[in-house]
């Protein structure tokens, strides 16, 4: 099926940005083609007994968008939103991303739709064991290994692989990653993705010869991505004027404490009720005054309609594909730099990356040292990006696709098209 026939999706969305930064590379139409195509898209019916013993049925899905550089690798999530479509495009981001990155993954992504905020602890455990109980042939270390995403954590983590494991009939922490540290977790990984978007959000203000500090910052999402971006960045000298999460924003020209509004969402489950700033929308959050806005709740967050209005000059997207492809171009033409969602939210797979190599060797590092190799990989790797960007005269996103795609392809051909 050619692409062009897609409709407009989360994944037709995606495959836009792909083809803008395959056209400026030279890339057979075979290749192209593969490359537009998942791998393999699984989807599973989810039996499991609600606490007042009535049987319910959830759908459950992973697709393996792609297996050239290594395991897939991705995510699971779990949120009333999640369709097939919104799983291969997060799993076609992953292969980008793993490539952007240059870590020995393909791109993954799983979800079960569900809302895990009205399950019972007991019932999301025995969600998720009968989810991976269902995937047990196609997951593995050398397979495909999971990581948390939006709505599970290193609990839904621990309960997967203990699942795997007594199915395999040996301990296998290497089959996902983002697991507690007592099971073979890394450290710094909870921090890794938020740490990662401090991290290339103070490299691209070294180009503009500008650092965090006095930077007026908003993010949006006040989760595992969001909270720990906040409290990074506000600690490295930036201000913090606006937050949000699902039940709605906060704004605070004098800047949020970070640190307060994590103890508070801790306790109270969401921001909801939060005294720290003036209650404001969700819409409205995007629109604030602020030099550097970051993205860090779902998709489809910066559209047409609304990219006029950021008055941000430069946008870091800690979510996945939180900028349509038509708000790219709204935010292009108004002079906003974009660093995109594969460079700027990597971090988090990176350390996943650090967590299975460590799991296979058997042998833990020092968070400093974990600090330290995912600054390293993640400056080296924005640095070629944006040497790319302005050799090249195109946009950081295109740039950091240009680089992953072409790293995807030279794997491709080395190893060679079995058709
Ligand atoms: P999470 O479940 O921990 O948090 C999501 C947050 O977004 C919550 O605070 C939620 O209330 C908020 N939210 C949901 N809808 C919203 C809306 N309409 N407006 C404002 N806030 C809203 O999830 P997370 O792990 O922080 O993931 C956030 C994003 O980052 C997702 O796009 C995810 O795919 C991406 N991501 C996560 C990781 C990771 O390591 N967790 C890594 C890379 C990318």
């Amino acid at each position: 099926m050619s692409t062009a026939v897609r409709e407009v999706s989360v994944f037709g969305d995606a495959i836009q940005y792909f083809n803008e930064a395959a056209a400026n590379l030279e890339i057979e139409e075979g290749m192209r083609r593969i490359l537009t195509h998942p791998s393999r898209q699984v989807i599973v019916s989810i039996p499991f007994q609600r606490d007042n013993g009535e049987i319910e049925v959830y759908t459950g899905y992973r697709v393996q968008y792609n297996f050239t550089r290594g395991p897939a690798k991705g995510g699971i999530r779990y949120h009333p939103g999640v369709t097939l479509d919104e799983v291969t495009a997060l799993a076609f981001w992953m292969t980008w991303k793993c490539a952007t990155v240059d870590i020995p993954f393909g791109g993954g992504k799983g979800g079960v739709t569900c809302d895990p905020n009205v399950l019972s602890l007991g019932e999301l455990e025995r969600i998720t064991r009968r989810y991976a109980a269902e995937l047990v042939e196609i997951v593995g270390p050398d397979k495909d290994v999971p990581a948390p995403d939006v709505g599970t954590n290193p609990q839904t983590m621990a309960w997967f692989m203990d699942t795997y494991s007594m199915h395999v009939r040996q301990s296998m922490p290497g089959v996902v990653t983002g697991k507690p540290l007592e099971i073979g977790g890394s450290r710094g990984r909870v921090e890794a993705t938020g740490r990662g978007v401090m991290l290339v959000t103070a490299a691209q203000l070294a180009t503009e010869k500008r650092t965090l500090k006095g930077q007026r910052i908003v993010v949006q999402g006040f989760g595992n991505v969001g909270s720990v971006a906040a409290m990074l960045l506000q600690e490295h000298g930036a201000t913090i004027v606006g937050i949000s999460d699902v039940t709605g924003g906060y704004h605070n020209e004098k800047g949020i404490d970070v640190k307060s509004a994590i103890a508070y969402a801790q306790e109270h489950h969401s921001l909801d009720g939060f005294r720290g700033g003036e209650r404001i929308s969700n819409a409205q959050t995007l629109e604030l005054p602020c030099d550097i806005l970051v993205p860090a709740a779902l998709e489809k967050q910066l559209t047409g309609e609304n990219a006029a209005r950021v008055q941000a000059r430069l946008v870091v997207e800690g979510a996945n594909g939180p900028t349509t492809p038509e708000a790219d171009h709204v935010l292009h033409s108004r002079g906003i730099t974009v660093v995109p969602d594969i460079l700027a939210n990597a971090g988090g797979v990176t350390v996943s990356y650090f967590e299975w190599a460590q799991d296979r060797m058997g042998y833990f590092w020092k968070e400093s040292e974990v600090n330290e190799r995912l600054k390293d990989i993640l400056e080296h790797n924005f640095e070629a990006i944006h040497s790319m960007s302005k050799a090249r005269n195109v946009t950081l996103r295109t740039a950091a696709y240009m680089t992953a795609i072409d790293r995807v392809v030279k794997s491709l051909k080395i190893r060679g098209v079995y058709a």
